[in-house]
């Protein structure tokens, strides 16, 4: 405004130009009203302690950080209105009895305890002095003094402030007549009132009241400088009748990207391209209309492009790094120490004073969460269970070495870990704020807390990590203050982690990016009065531009209209003569009021292209859902006389033309893509030789990507292939685990031992087995509370294996054979329990009675058995075996090795009649198993357990050509591997394989996919 002024008339002098807030702090300290003034995240602390006050109803009690900020929502609404406690406690004893009149009753309650507390400790907060200066401004007038701030001021003018509160309002007037002349300029257009429709409210009450009707003089500032369709936007758009569509001449285009990320690329690249033509940075904008939505995207496409950009506000502090991660320890704590945020903790790259492997640790230990079963306990518990097996004789030496050598490592890290959770513990307990700050402090001293370098962004996300501390700590100290002032009580730790995160919410962290030399993204309400050569207004899409108003869930739109016409009689007989004129109607906003904001905003952020505006929005939203143009892109294409120009991106085209590239990376990409998309017809590519010649690294780097395209494109080719392709033999390399076998590989090869569960894993997937066992890709499991049922069985082998160990015949009678079975269950407990992971003792008492019904059940049917068999039934329980098996084909003999549950012989006195095999499964249903001893099945193809155990057992009236053929099919499988055969061609593909992501496994199209192809 002051620059069109100087424009017109020549040199300005004299100006005082300052924001509202500036100004009522300014005349605070000269009325002499200036006290502590709350920011609004303490204001939340004082609220919290207010809603301890007898009187206040307990479903408002509840300190929930959502409940606290709506709380303080409706108290700044009623703060605004220029109405106290008191004004509220009478208008809602005016209101009929109902729901309405007992909301405002209570929330007027919680008002007045706000109060009361913000004045025991001598404070206010912004509306509150905003009050008081208000007041002090009255009686200035009455006694006919004039503050200091307004000496030797001959007009004042108020400019771009579009949406007075009543209480603002009451300022202005009263500075407008202790000045007497006054100036009201608000942005507008001559013709288009509709689009301004807004601003009428304030509007009227400065027109409508008559003390200051000859004082002041309103005026409409009409940006000049606007031709064409910009020209006929700004007349047209919202307009009950509008002017004459204007033939578009490209001042405003329409880009539709598939993505907000693209659409933000899009911006990012004509920016750039805008740059480098010399355009002077400051005035570039990217708009939008929420910056939290934008505000990441923007960062980053800037810094990619290398566009230097300034954020007029900072992040949220409560989306840093550095900050969650803090509160991620008080969380731990009151969350009862979940693994996943125990885990997050030690792993995270802020907290330094843990290594990561602790993580591993905590998850093999079969750590749940504290109330499952404390660390302690899941530490002593895995101990035990590897000095059993580091002690166990009947185990092959190797194993017990690795076990003693595991025990001894978590013996060390178990301890670290308990350390760690003692510290988390020290946070746990009530105490007064001011106590729960200091105990934070130290646990995250204990913990190592420091900013973290990442990355390609290190020096900036570094700085802001260390702005952000020092906000926090900052935070803290005027929480723990605070709440000493206001003598809180002590409370548990949630509550003080609910108090904070309500005082943190409202803060952000400023960017330190440079303002002279940068392009400006700006959220639409903060670029009021601002205005550019050219404008990128993004997210036009319905649902972010205009964004939808929610009405208050404490205080409904319903009741706030309710209230309206008790509070405007109040209000005027509150103010007395200075309420003469005002219209007081509506004083409390409906969501349907507000949101007739968005198009005013729309229209703000129309104005503020001088010569070229981008509209952009995405076609699908962050959830991948199609999005809605926004209605506002309508009514500017109706300002049009024709279509307005319209660039639609084409999702497919990843990669931009040449000449668009914003980075090296694009460019590598695009010349990438022209040596490798080979498309008919496509030009010759003369980027990659340019790139090459242009830095060595750009050469290098290109020809690792042709090295990496060369080898998925043979391996797309591979997978293909059908199994049976002649083909797909030729393609295998090492790519799909077809690798040469060096003499270390061979040697551990030979040495194998094959247990049946590495030859079905071979058998399932070459490359499964190979990562597995070769390269010793051990996946994770995720700890459960309860028992798994694949921990039942082992549970149940566990007890029955005590059972036939001890027993070898079961006694003659039934019921005393089941009370044996019994009786080994109680005392078998605690030892089976070591067989698996620690497990919340209440769910581990359910799986054990199933494993003890599966044992009687068990019981049953052998006695049943002995009973008919007549004869004596031997039974070899968990003896492991080792037979070498050598090959049909004259290689190299291999050895077959294995622990079978139980063999059992069928005794006719000495004579051995009968052998049988027999492996324990925990399963609802037989069908998975019975086709793993099915011949025409997978016996011998992924099923080799029984095949294994009866080679072992060296039977001889097994019918021997199958038994030979399960032999040769064992060697041929070895033979493969020992060949470096590790291909990724499963039978069939796991689909819950942990190894997934590492063998690139595609399925190849069935025959109807490729049919006519
Ligand atoms: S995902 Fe399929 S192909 Fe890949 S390793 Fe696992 S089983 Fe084999």
């Amino acid at each position: 405004m002051l620059r069109e002024r100087a424009r017109a008339a020549g040199c300005l002098l004299g100006h005082r130009v300052t924001t509202f807030p500036e100004l009522t702090d300014a005349l605070a300290r000269d009325l002499g009203a200036s006290a502590h003034v709350l920011e609004p995240e303490m204001a939340a602390v004082v609220l919290a302690r207010a809603l301890e006050a007898p009187g206040i109803p307990a479903a408002l009690r509840l300190p929930q950080r959502g409940l606290l900020h709506e709380l303080l929502r409706v108290i700044a609404e009623l703060e605004s209105a220029y109405l106290a406690p008191a004004d509220v406690a009478a208008l809602a004893a005016a209101l009929p009895s109902g729901a309405s009149a007992t909301r405002l009753g209570e929330l007027g309650r919680v008002y007045a305890a706000y109060e009361a507390e913000l004045s025991r400790i001598g404070a206010v907060d912004r509306h509150g002095r905003e009050r008081r200066v208000c007041e002090g401004l009255a009686a200035a007038e009455a006694a006919g003094t004039c503050p200091a701030a307004l000496a030797g001021v001959g007009k004042i003018v108020f400019a771009e402030i579009y949406d007075f509160s009543i209480l603002q309002f009451l300022i202005a007037t009263s500075l407008i007549r202790l000045v007497g002349d006054a100036e009201l300029v608000a942005f507008a257009h001559a013709e288009n009132v509709d689009a301004t429709r807004f601003l009428e409210r304030t509007w009227n009450r400065f027109v409508g009241d008559e003390a200051i009707a000859d004082q002041v003089l309103p005026s409409f500032v009409e940006r000049g400088g606007r031709g064409g369709s910009l020209a006929a936007a700004l007349g047209g758009v919202f307009a009950t009748e509008r002017p004459v569509p204007a033939a578009p001449d490209g001042s405003i285009r329409v880009v539709v990207a598939p993505s907000r990320y693209r659409e933000v690329e899009a911006a990012g690249r004509a920016i750039r391209a805008r740059l480098e033509r010399g355009a002077p940075p400051e005035r570039i904008a990217l708009l939008a209309r929420d910056l939290a939505v934008y505000g990441d995207l923007i960062e980053d496409v800037c810094r990619r492009y290398r566009i230097p950009v300034y954020f007029r506000k900072g992040r949220p502090l409560l989306a840093n790094g550095l900050v969650k991660a803090c509160l991620d320890v008080v969380r731990c704590v009151v969350e009862g120490f979940p693994r996943a945020r125990l885990e997050a903790l030690l792993d995270s790259d802020y907290l330094g004073a843990a290594p990561p492997r602790l993580a591993r640790t905590l998850r093999r230990t079969g750590f749940v969460a504290e109330a499952a079963r404390p660390l302690a306990d899941c530490v002593a518990h895995r101990l035990a269970a590897l000095a059993e097996e580091a002690g166990d004789v009947r185990l092959p030496a190797e194993r017990r070495a690795r076990a003693a050598a595991r025990r001894t490592r978590l013996a060390e890290d178990g301890a670290r870990l308990l350390a760690v959770v003692e510290t988390l513990r020290g946070l746990d307990g009530p105490r007064a704020p001011a106590g729960h700050v200091r105990a934070l402090r130290r646990a995250l001293r204990a913990l190592g807390l420091r900013p973290v370098p990442r990355g390609a962004l290190v020096p900036a996300t570094t700085r802001r990590d260390v702005r952000a501390r020092e906000r926090l700590e900052e935070a803290l100290d005027q929480l723990a203050g605070l709440a000493r002032a206001l003598g809180m009580a002590a409370m548990p730790l949630g509550g003080f982690l609910r108090l904070l995160l309500a005082a943190l919410e409202p803060l952000q962290v400023e960017d330190a990016a440079e303002r002279t030399g940068s392009v400006r993204a700006l959220g639409v309400l903060d670029a009021r009065g601002l205005d550019f050569d050219a404008v990128y207004l993004l997210g036009l899409d319905d649902g972010t531009f205009p964004a939808p108003r929610g009405e208050s869930p404490l205080w409904p739109d319903a009741m706030k209209r309710e209230a309206n016409r008790a509070a405007a009689e109040r209000l005027r007989r509150k103010l007395g003569p200075r309420a003469a004129g005002l219209p007081l109607g509506g004083l409390f906003r409906t969501a349907r009021e507000a949101s007739l904001e968005d198009p005013f905003l729309f229209f703000l952020a129309l104005s503020m292209a001088e010569h070229e505006l981008v509209l952009s929005y995405p076609e699908t939203n962050e959830q991948g859902n199609p999005a809605v143009p926004s209605p506002f892109l309508d009514e500017v294409q109706a300002t049009a006389a024709g279509p307005l120009p319209r660039t639609v991106l084409d999702p497919t085209a990843l990669v931009p033309p040449g000449e668009e590239c914003c980075e090296p990376a694009e460019l590598v990409g695009r010349a990438s893509l022209a040596r490798w998309s080979q498309r008919a017809g496509a030009p010759p590519d003369r980027l990659t030789a340019a790139l090459a010649e242009a830095r060595p690294e750009l050469a290098r780097r290109l020809a690792a990507i042709d090295r990496r395209a060369a080898l998925e494109e043979r391996r797309s080719r591979y997978f293909l292939c059908g199994r049976d392709d002649p083909r797909k033999d030729a393609l295998a390399d090492a790519f799909v685990g077809r690798i040469p076998v060096p003499p270390e590989l061979a040697a551990r090869l030979a040495a194998m031992r094959w247990t049946p569960t590495r030859l079905e894993a071979l058998g399932a997937c070459g490359f499964k087995f190979y990562a597995r066992e070769v390269l010793g890709l051990m996946p994770e499991d995720d700890p459960e509370a309860q028992v798994g049922a694949l921990e039942r069985g082992t549970l149940a082998h566990a007890v029955l294996e005590e059972l036939f160990r001890a027993h070898a015949r079961l006694p003659a009678d039934l019921a005393a054979a089941r009370a044996l079975g019994q009786e080994l269950v109680a005392q078998t407990r605690e030892r089976a329990g070591q067989t698996i992971v620690a497990k919340d003792p209440w769910l581990f008492d359910v799986a054990w009675r199933r494993v003890a019904a599966a044992v009687d059940a068990l019981i049953v049917r052998e006695h049943a058995e002995e009973r008919t068999w007549g004869g004596t039934i031997e039974r070899i329980v968990e003896r492991p075996f080792e037979r070498a098996l050598a090959d049909p084909d004259g290689g190299p003999a291999l050895t077959l090795a294995g622990t079978p549950d139980r063999v059992d012989l069928f005794r006719d006195g000495a004579a051995i009649r009968h052998l049988r095999v027999v492996d324990y499964k925990m399963s609802r249903s037989p069908a998975r198993y019975a086709a793993r001893i099915d011949p025409a099945r997978e016996l011998g193809k992924t099923g080799f357990q029984i095949p294994v155990y009866l080679l072992g057992a060296q039977v001889r009236t097994f019918p021997r050509a199958l038994l030979d053929e399960l032999a040769a099919r064992i060697t041929a499988l070895v033979g493969r591997a020992r060949a470096g055969r590790f291909d990724v061609d499963p039978e069939p593909c796991d689909p819950y394989c942990p190894y997934r992501a590492v063998c690139r496994y595609q399925r190849p199209p069935l025959e109807e996919e490729t049919a006519g192809v």
